[in-house]
């Protein structure tokens, strides 16, 4: 299975008419991950033809209203569709506080079990793993606490040659498990089959970082080194570092700096300022420094 990033938003603050604030949709392995959820996410997931049935892990980076206001709404609309699987939801201490709130306040009740994962560590945790699946943390520099998050696939089992395995009536089913881990099979002779014959190759893990609001932060180098795809948000341009900094953000150039360091495969820029109309102006002050960056397109489905 491949890994698609669908961008559902990628604007800060104000939604307008063409933009949403922050949410992406990620599927790996089968699995589909909501990562952030800026107001009017569910509209962006709709037109996105996602299965909301198939989305049981929210990632939420911070507390700020265009990270997370359309959360409630969401959930909401899971129950009305008559969820009953749970839903399990990472996010800064507090998300609980929130979104119980809203609920006791609206009496919007659930036929479903909210799982919260609350976070508050100031350094990287592996928060979840299954048996195809890593994620992890990314703490970063913001006004609020704030993580980004890191999936990563786990190396793949090699593929059994049906061809080659057929030909040997010693190896049996209950031997593919071996084979797949990458072991050789040693016949009732003593002669050696090396796994290279008998399997072949997988396609390689792939791995995707999210690095919401932040500061030019270098800490997230080691936690993000080598991945597949970066996102990493970039409000201004540089000749506004200083206004980057005040209000905790990034600049394109910073961005474009902290992928060359950490010599990721590919950069997508996000969460622009309003006061730029042209986005074009990010790649081309990012790509002085790292050449493969990228503007995400709304609903854009990108091949991880
Ligand atoms: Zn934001």
């Amino acid at each position: 299975m491949s890994t698609y990033l669908t961008i559902l938003g990628f604007n800060s603050a104000i939604p307008t008419i063409n933009t949403s604030p922050t949410a992406q949709l990620l599927e790996m392995e089968e699995r589909c991950f909501l990562i952030d959820c800026g107001e009017g996410t569910q509209v962006q997931l709709r037109k996105a033809k996602a299965r909301f049935s198939k989305i049981n892990h929210i990632f939420i980076s911070h507390l700020h209203g265009d990270h997370c206001f359309g959360l409630p709404g969401l959930i909401a609309s899971f129950r009305l569709l008559g969820r009953e699987t749970p839903l399990h939801v990472y996010g800064p201490k507090g998300i609980k506080k929130m979104l119980e709130t809203i609920f006791s306040i609206t009496e919007t009740h659930r036929g479903f079990e909210l799982v919260y994962h609350e976070l508050g560590k100031d350094y990287s945790e592996k928060i979840y793993e299954d048996n195809r699946v890593e994620v992890f943390t990314i703490p970063l520099d913001h006004r609020i606490y704030c993580n980004g998050y890191l999936f990563k696939e786990k190396p793949k089992e090699r593929h059994i040659n049906m061809e080659e395995v057929s030909k040997y009536s010693e190896i049996e089913t209950c031997d593919y498990h071996n084979l797949k881990a990458g072991k050789d099979f040693v016949l009732s002779d003593g002669y050696v089959l090396k796994n290279e014959i008998l399997t072949t190759t997988p396609a390689p893990s792939v791995s995707y970082a999210f690095c919401s609001d932040t500061r030019y932060l270098e800490s997230v180098i080691p936690i993000i080194k080598n991945v597949t795809v970066l996102y990493h948000e970039s409000t201004f341009l540089h000749d506004l570092k200083e206004m980057a900094d005040y209000t905790g953000h990034a600049t394109a150039l910073e961005a474009a700096t902290i992928a060359k360091k950490a010599e990721v495969g590919k950069l997508i820029l996000g969460h622009f300022s309003n006061r730029y109309g042209d986005l074009t102006v990010f790649t081309d002050e990012a790509r002085t420094v790292f050449p493969n960056s990228y503007l995400p397109k709304a609903l854009e489905c990108v091949k991880i």
